[in-house]
């Protein structure tokens, strides 16, 4: 999904990653992303019953373990990309203490809003603990979908599936945010996903946001009116794009954020 994106922003940039494959050119902020929603997942799914240290170490492990193994990969630290210029160690050191923090915020809003998270309904009502064992539990962490829209696949992952307290019987598709990019596309995308696959109604959508500590907008998007045609209509369109080889560069602002920029003669990076 985020390809469909991609591919509107800079088709060359799509070109160069997927049909190429340029090696990238690594980044902290991809780690401390995956590391903080490892820590969220596990969080929600053991019933926010890890303590909030115990969930700051497991990111701390996790962002560890990925930086050390990109940095085996990618020993010269030139070669990542940070914002502003800044020096990859300082940025490394940094990224660690802002997850640290934002997964302090993580836990101290979930046990004070408690989002309550969809449950598959099959039978158990995901609260009776000693029950838990006899079902195969599905539910709305990380949640994967594979649907087809305008006949073109699309896959993704879920950040979270929860109830909206509003509206009774409908749901809140929800983007854990730990970067400042925020994609309207993304939750239309997760909410055509889950009323298809899932037969669940979503109403909103909305972005947790680890640099506020809350979410974005509190009252949600209103997703109401989103069609599954409207969303298929931009799938549809990259599809037709990358089977008829057309990959026009765009260069821009975005090329200094650019895994790739290395490899592309139109790049406007510094
Ligand atoms: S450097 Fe800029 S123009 Fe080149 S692929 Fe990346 S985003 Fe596109």
């Amino acid at each position: 999904m985020s390809q469909t994106e991609q591919y509107e922003k800079c088709a060359y940039r799509f070109y160069l990653q997927r049909v190429e494959r340029v090696q990238e050119r690594p980044a902290a902020w991809s780690f401390q992303g995956t590391a903080f929603h490892s820590a969220a997942e596990k969080f929600e799914k053991e019933y926010r019953e890890p303590s909030e240290e115990e969930m700051v170490q497991l990111f701390s492990d996790q962002y560890s373990k990925m930086v050390n193994g990109a940095m085996q990969k990618e020993p010269n630290l030139d070669w990542w990309m940070t914002a502003n210029k800044k020096p990859a160690g300082q940025d490394i050191e940094d990224r660690y203490k802002l997850g640290q923090s934002q997964v302090r915020e993580y836990v101290r809003w979930s046990e004070v809003n408690q989002p309550e998270i969809w449950v598959e309904d099959d039978g158990w009502n995901g609260y009776d603990i000693e029950d838990a064992p006899r079902y195969d539990l599905k539910m709305g962490l990380e949640l994967y979908f594979k649907v087809e829209l305008g006949g073109v696949q699309v896959r993704g992952y879920i950040d979270q599936l929860v109830r909206d307290e509003d509206k009774p019987g409908q749901y809140r598709v929800r983007d854990l945010k730990t970067g400042s990019t925020k994609s309207p596309f993304q939750l239309e995308t997760y909410k055509v996903a889950v009323e298809k696959a899932l037969g669940v109604k979503v109403n909103k959508g909305d972005w947790w946001l680890g640099s506020k500590g809350t979410l974005s907008p509190k009252k949600g998007v209103d997703l109401s009116q989103v069609t599954e045609e409207q969303v298929a209509e931009r799938y549809v369109k990259m599809d037709q794009g990358v089977k008829a080889g057309k990959f026009p560069a765009n260069p821009g602002f975005d090329c200094g954020f650019c895994s790739v920029s290395h490899a592309c003669s139109f790049s406007r990076a510094r």
